[in-house]
């Protein structure tokens, strides 16, 4: 195949008939600061997990607002938990209390 420099991306339209926000909602009823992330992605530029992996905080947080919640699971299951992106995000999001209730939420099957 060529190599023009760009690709021809998956279609990312959202399907509100298979998604689902009850995750999104969880997570913002216990653990408020989820509220505020702006999705600027400095967790995931300090990130000791996305050194080595593909794991993306960004990109999970926006996942997960868009209630596209397949993959999440194998996400979180990534994260350290070390708390580095909490110290660096400039909103003051609580990421670890974020993951935690992502991973309480998986488990209640919201
Ligand atoms: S650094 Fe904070 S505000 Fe920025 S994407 Fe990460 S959690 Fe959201
Ligand atoms: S707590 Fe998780 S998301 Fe945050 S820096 Fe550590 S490994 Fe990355």
């Amino acid at each position: 195949m060529v190599d023009f420099g760009y690709k021809i991306q998956a279609d990312r339209q959202i399907n509100l008939d298979i998604t689902n926000k009850a995750l999104a909602n969880f997570v913002k009823k216990h653990e408020n600061s989820f509220n505020t992330c702006i999705g600027c992605g400095t967790c995931t530029a300090t990130c000791s997990t996305a050194k080595f992996t593909d794991f993306n905080f960004r990109r999970l947080q926006l996942f997960i607002r868009r209630g596209e919640t397949a993959n999440v699971k194998a996400e979180i299951a990534k994260c350290m938990l070390c708390g580095k992106c909490q110290l660096a995000c400039p909103r003051g999001v609580n990421t670890r209390n974020v993951i935690m209730m992502i991973k309480k939420g998986l488990e209640a099957h919201v």
